[in-house]
């Protein structure tokens, strides 16, 4: 891993509002929780920061409000080292919020993507200077579906790599589905986009199955578990999981997605991206928080795991 790999992330920012209280409130009731944090998120946000505190030089492309929170989003991307001069704030809607209730064994989250569901093709196409001068584009599902698919065809056209993290689950078209080096969905998000993997053993078959439909590499992220991939060579491979204390597991699947896409824009082969990325995930979930779990490369470096 020699030269600083460049990344274009297109995705979502989202300020989420973490509410913690024993039980849940019934319905009409109003109680008192035990603390309230607001914390930078939105995957294509976690995605973005955890590349930068990896070193790669990282522009994120997206929308937020012209309110205090986009502000906060914007201050604490830019102190990570992520460029945001493309993201827009607009004026029609908030910045994204995720709502986040913390109770004993009861988590209940509302999203409002807010300025997300602003980011539009038109967008892409402002900002087509950063997929041209990117080694790797990296989406998510957390914006409009047309942005995805408009992005992902600018960043092939201009003879990007292209990594699309499936999530939140959704059904893809075939005609992204050809475009696209690398899909990375979780166990459940690959029971969306690829049928059915209601037992282990089915997943690598499911994402054979992508691949006959023109993906050309797929990696299913398996938590604790660790992960499974199909290479375009045909040839598949599971990486364990490293065991490691766990504090909180927020964020995992995006430290997984920004380790792989710097190990793949630094020219590493898929199964030594995977490792890296393993790395980056299980160092990620020792530490409070999507974004405050992202280690650095030195910490990544120096695991033994
Ligand atoms: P997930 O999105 O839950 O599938 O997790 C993404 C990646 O994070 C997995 O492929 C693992 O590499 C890593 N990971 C998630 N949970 C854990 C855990 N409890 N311990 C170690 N690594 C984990």
């Amino acid at each position: 891993m020699s030269k600083q790999p460049k990344i274009a992330v297109i995705g979502s920012l989202n300020m989420d509002i973490v509410v913690e209280v024993d039980t849940p409130p019934q319905a009409g009731e109003t109680k008192f929780g035990s603390s309230v944090r607001f914390v930078p998120g939105g995957k294509g946000a976690n995605q973005a920061y955890a590349l930068a505190k990896l070193g790669a030089n990282t522009t994120m492309v997206g929308a937020v409000g012209q309110d205090a929170f986009g502000d906060q989003i914007i201050g604490a991307m830019r102190q990570a080292g992520v460029h945001m001069d493309s993201v827009k704030r607009v004026a029609e809607a908030p910045t994204g919020v995720a709502s986040i209730l913390l109770a004993e064994q009861d988590n209940r989250i509302i999203v409002i993507p807010g300025a997300n569901g602003l980011c539009m093709p038109s967008d892409v196409d402002a900002n087509i200077d950063v997929i041209a001068n990117a080694d790797v584009v990296l989406v998510q599902l957390e914006i409009p579906m047309e942005t995805v698919i408009h992005a992902v065809r600018a960043a092939k056209r201009l003879g990007k790599t292209v990594i699309v993290n499936p999530a939140p689950a959704r059904a893809l078209p075939e005609t992204l589905l050809r475009e696209i080096d690398y899909l990375t969905p979780n166990q459940i998000e690959l029971g969306v986009v690829g049928g059915n993997v209601a037992a282990e053993e089915d997943v690598v078959e499911a994402m054979r199955g992508l691949q006959r439909q023109g993906v050309r590499n797929v990696v299913t992220t398996l938590g604790a578990k660790g992960c499974a991939f199909v290479d375009e060579n045909g040839e598949s491979g599971f990486v364990a999981g490293y065991k490691v204390d766990v504090v909180d597991t927020t964020g995992a699947g995006d430290a997984f997605n920004a380790g792989l896409a710097y190990a793949i824009a630094s020219g590493s082969e898929l199964p030594d991206a995977v490792r890296f990325a393993g790395k980056v995930a299980a160092l990620s979930v020792t530490k409070f928080g999507a974004q405050g779990g992202m280690p650095d490369l030195r910490s990544v470096l120096d695991f033994r795991g």
